[in-house]
Formats: C-alpha cells, structure tokens, sequence
C-alpha cells in the first residue's frame, strides 16, 4: 500500500491550484448557488442553495469591485470559481474571469467547478482566461460516466482538466467504477474530498446511518478509508486527496490570517488564530468625543462600527476604563471576515 500522509496525499502531479489552495491564497468566488446537479451530499448553506446569489469567500457581493476588494484583503494569488454551478450563469463566470485576469494579470491563476459536461460551454471559459476546469459529474452518472460525453469533452479541451469528486462510503462500486473508467481519459488530475456534514446535508447523510469521525470532526466515518482503498486501484491518473481537517486547518485559517493582517485596525490584536480582539463600548456615536476626552484617548485608537452601531477601541483602554463609564462594555473576538463572527463576548461591567 502507497503511503499516505496524515492530512493529504499526492501521487504523481500536483494540480496547480493546489499549491495556492495550501497558501490560503485562494479567493472563493461562488458565482450562483443555483444548481441542477441535486446532490444528495449538497454541503452549500442555506443562504447560498438554490439562490442566485454571488459571494466572495464570506462577502456578499453586490458590485463587481466586491470581488477585487476581497481578492487584495487576501492577497489572492489565484481564484476557485465555484458554486452552484458557475456554468448555469455563464455570461456572469466569463465577466468575472475577465475581471479577475485583467485586474491581477495573467499569472492570477482560476479554476472551477462544474457538474455540466458541456464542451461548448468548457471551451468558451478557457477562451475567456480560465486555466482549469474541475468537472464533479452528478452521483447519478458515476455508474454509468461511459455513455456521457466526459471523455469527448476531456479529450477536446485544451485548458488543464481534472475532476473532483467527494468519497461517499454507500457509494463504493459507483466510484471504483467511475474512477476505473475516467483513468484513461487523459484528465490532468483526480480530487478526492473527504466526505463532510453540514448544516444542510445533515438529514440526508443520516438516512444513510453516517456519523461523525470524531467529537471535534465534522468529516464521515469511512469516507478517508475508501482513499486508501483507491490507492490500490494502481490508477494512472494523479491523485489528490483532500482531507476536512486540511481544508479547516490550513486553507481557511491561512486567508483568515492574511485577511486579518489587512483589515486590523491600530488598535485591534491579532491574535495566534487570526482573530481580532477588540473593545467594545454600546453607546451612541456622538458619546465619542467625550469619551475620548474624558479618558485622553487618541483618535486613531477609537473608532465608530456603522455596521454593529457601536464604539470600538483597544481591548486593553476598554479595560482601563469600563468601570468607570455608564454603557455596556466587552472585550469582543471576532473572525476578521466579512461577516466578522463574533467568536466570544466577554462582559466588563
Ligand atoms: S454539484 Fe455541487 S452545488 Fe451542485 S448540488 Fe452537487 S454538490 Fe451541490
């Protein structure tokens, strides 16, 4: 049996979004959460599931200066098209590629998803800057993937193609099958993801009698075992596989660490997890200035939030001065993401 790391293993080529993926320097551009793949496993969240609706990473997006905005807060070297399926709203993926490669130039690498296995379409993004293209046919395919036209398809795109599928444990004979059929498709790579609960797929999966791998996981029992099964497949294709704790840990932790060191305010700390520790003070805008005179704070180190209405400042003048001011004080921890979670409240007074 190949060996296999703890996190993650490569057999032969590594894909090229992947080297960006591990540096956190991956935007996630979901450009539609409209889909008709109806995967069982469907991990998307409520907000984004069947609406047509476009984030950057946890941004909504509203105009196209959204997506660079948040491409430079974290310092995106390359972009995941994603989500939904980016090919249902292709005029939308095209404008978005041609804004992404006009602005951070040519060497800003994006790849994207798919469940279509359409050429005509594969082939127009390629000519609008796409550099690869990760096809995830519907379950239902996986039996029977010979009497599609993925291997027409592969076989005419010139951009990198690869597909990218999640192990699902009931379904093992689907993806031996598919997997044994694809190998001599000539695809640049094979994905395999972990299988994972969300929010959303947590009533499906059940049904199918899956649990948790651990307490702290959120992956399923069984789906790592089948990476090492495929292993002994002795597959030509290389092959990528992409554990839940590797995209929690390193991917997400990694853009929020680059993210924080960009929108930090001077008084706010970073903290080891990338998190911003801030105080917080519940009064109304114009009580500023007497705080501020009141306690000799300088104007850089106290600041109005529009979005929460509230005053902000360094955690350590907050606690200073709490005891002595009439309005709710805390010590906030928040993700410096767009739409800062707050991670812990601690009251002061
Ligand atoms: S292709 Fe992706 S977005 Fe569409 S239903 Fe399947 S998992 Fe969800």
């Amino acid at each position: 049996m190949k060996k296999l790391e703890k996190n993650s293993f490569y057999v032969g080529k590594l894909a090229e979004g992947c080297k960006i993926c591990r540096k956190g320097a991956k935007l996630v551009l979901l450009v539609t959460g409209l889909c008709n793949a109806n995967c069982f496993y469907c991990p998307l969240s409520e907000k984004k599931k069947g609406k047509d609706v476009i984030y950057a990473d946890e941004m909504i997006v509203r105009k196209k200066e959204d997506i660079i905005e948040e491409a430079e807060l974290i310092e995106a070297e390359g972009t995941g098209i994603t989500g939904g399926d980016p090919l249902i709203v292709l005029d939308r993926t095209i404008e978005f590629i041609k804004l992404l490669k006009n602005y951070f130039g040519e060497e800003h690498h994006i790849h994207l998803y798919t469940a279509t296995l359409d050429y005509k379409k594969a082939e127009k993004l390629g000519k609008a800057g796409l550099d690869e293209i990760r096809f995830h046919p519907m379950p239902t395919l996986w039996k029977k993937i010979e009497k599609t036209k993925f291997r027409e398809i592969v076989k005419k795109l010139e951009i990198d193609k690869g597909m990218e599928i999640p192990l699902v444990p009931h379904m093992k004979k689907e993806t031996f099958h598919l997997l044994k059929v694809v190998d001599d498709y000539n695809l640049d790579f094979i994905n395999l993801n972990e299988l994972e609960f969300s929010i959303t797929n947590l009533e499906a999966l059940d049904k199918y009698g899956y649990v948790a791998k651990s307490d702290e996981s959120s992956a399923v029992k069984g789906s790592e075992e089948m990476a090492y099964e495929i292993l002994d497949l002795g597959l030509s294709t290389p092959i990528h596989y992409c554990s839940s704790s590797f995209k929690d840990a390193v991917q997400l932790r990694k853009r929020i660490e680059r993210r924080a060191r960009n929108v930090a305010k001077i008084y706010e700390i970073i903290t080891e997890d990338g998190t911003l520790l801030k105080g917080v003070i519940m009064a109304d805008k114009e009580k500023i200035k007497e705080i501020m005179e009141e306690f000799e704070i300088d104007e850089n180190m106290i600041s109005w939030d529009e979005k929460k209405k509230r005053i902000e400042t360094s955690p350590f003048i907050i606690e200073e001065i709490a005891q002595y001011l009439p309005y709710k004080c805390y010590i906030i921890e928040e993700y410096p993401t767009a739409d800062r979670l707050e991670v812990e409240i601690t009251p002061l007074n």
